[in-house]
């Protein structure tokens, strides 16, 4: 089988302290959440309880009220006692409500009853995920209702894309989720087919060293009346990211002789996280999380509620081996600084990282020595060495092709002097002051 990998540039990505990824242990219940009222796209949700009202596990405690926001839940029974804001390293002001844990859970450790969808209309089916608050389980959290929205009104038909490709080691909760979930990933998919009315193909790209899972998900697709296929792609990094995946899933359409026409991609916890809602009519209530890096002492993947502190998970793993010179959320080529170990685990929280001092990249930096590594790498065919000169010598009337840049952190990585080109030329440098 032919194996889709983007035409040029990218890195070979490992990191050896990133937790195994073939296995999930289940974080301690949180005796206080910290439950986000919002995600990253800046969307407004307004709180429907107060201080010291009583909540349940999975009750709808925040109303997504405009574009970009999503339903909030309880995603443990107890009592609200307090509101607290906070920026993260983005510069995002974050608003949460403490619950603290009390009474019985209504979800947790109970059989779960199967609702059929088979009747369902694609709106009743958009209306089911909306009310549940499912969000897509990465980069900024975009309500997938709007999604759903958007792809209906593209006027053309289209493909849902279910991405398994694991071409960066942080992406190892994704990978312990697909191993575990696979019928609600490949059924999720379908679900959100028949909730956009124009997808006329499933296509599974997945890792080509993950070619069984690949055909896991395909034999779980044949019960449903829709064509599907899978695709094998390549494993280097950046290959999970919109702009190569759709690269690949190009050629793949031109090589098999398939009109993909729109593309709609979306990953295993985000197909899950719609399964849960619309076959357990249950809210995102928990996510598999990655806790690793250099100062953990023992890094593993982790089942965690929703509002557990990033704290307590370090100390069931252990706690610190050494005192970390850099704490994060998502992969450490492309996620954000923690400021405060009280910052809660969010919908789209699927690694937290802390390194010492060795793995954070402390390099002394040195001049640019011109030796071209990071134009090597730069899978859009930028110029990294130029675009950060001209950042960081404030010629900001000059930088052409900085917008093009989507943040992967490869050229970073690669650079010799230790520059911190690609966070100079995506402006996280700025932000993070
Ligand atoms: S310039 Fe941007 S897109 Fe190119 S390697 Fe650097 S971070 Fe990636
Ligand atoms: S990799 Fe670093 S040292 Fe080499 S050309 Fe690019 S910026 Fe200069």
């Amino acid at each position: 089988m032919r194996i889709y990998s983007f035409p040029r540039g990218g890195i070979s990505f490992d990191d050896p302290t990133v937790p195994p990824n073939d296995s999930c242990v289940a974080a301690f219940l949180p005796a206080l959440s910290i439950i986000p009222l919002g995600n990253n796209t800046g969307g407004q949700v307004y709180p429907l309880v107060s201080v010291g009202d009583v909540v349940r596990e999975g009750m709808l405690i925040g109303r997504a009220a405009g574009p970009g926001a999503a339903n909030v839940h309880a995603t443990v029974p107890g009592r609200v006692i307090r509101r607290v804001f906070w920026k993260n390293s983005d510069g995002l002001a974050n608003d949460a409500l403490v619950i603290r844990m009390e009474g019985a859970f209504e979800k947790l450790g109970k059989k779960e009853e199967i609702f059929p969808w088979a009747g369902m209309s694609g709106y009743d089916l958009q209306r089911i995920i909306a009310d549940y608050g499912i969000v897509e389980m990465e980069d900024t959290g975009r309500p997938v209702a709007e999604m759903i929205s958007s792809f209906r009104n593209a006027g053309e038909n289209s493909t849902l894309v279910v991405r398994c490709v694991f071409d960066d080691p942080w992406l190892a909760a994704d990978h312990v989720l697909c191993k575990e979930r696979v019928k609600a990933v490949a059924e999720g998919s379908f679900i959100i087919a028949r909730a956009c009315f124009r997808v006329s193909r499933v296509v599974f790209a997945v890792s080509y060293n993950e070619k069984e899972l690949g055909e896991a998900l395909l034999a779980e697709a044949g019960q449903w009346d829709l064509p599907s296929s899978l695709a094998l792609v390549g494993s280097r990094y950046p290959q999970h990211k919109q702009r190569e995946l759709e690269l690949v899933l190009r050629a793949y359409e031109k090589k098999e002789g398939l009109e993909l026409g729109s593309l709609f991609i979306l990953g295993p916890a985000t197909l899950a996280a719609v399964y849960d809602a619309v076959k357990l009519k249950k809210p995102i209530l928990d996510r598999y999380v990655a806790v690793g890096g250099s100062a953990v002492k023992h890094p593993q993947v982790m089942k965690a509620r929703i509002g557990t502190r990033i704290g307590e998970l370090v100390e069931q793993c252990g706690g610190f081996a050494v005192s970390p010179r850099r704490i994060g959320t998502g992969s450490p080529l492309s996620g954000r600084a923690v400021l405060d170990l009280d910052e809660p685990i969010g919908k789209t929280s699927y690694a937290v990282f802390a390194m010492q001092k060795a793995q954070a990249g402390d390099r002394p930096q040195r001049d640019c020595i011109s030796c071209g590594e990071c134009r090597g790498v730069c899978p859009v065919g930028l110029d990294p060495e130029e675009l950060y000169k001209r950042i960081a010598g404030s010629r900001i009337e000059d930088i052409s092709g900085a917008g093009e840049c989507h943040g992967c952190g490869c050229c970073e990585v690669v650079c010799p002097s230790g520059l911190p080109l690609s966070t100079v030329i995506t402006g996280e440098g700025e932000r993070h002051g």
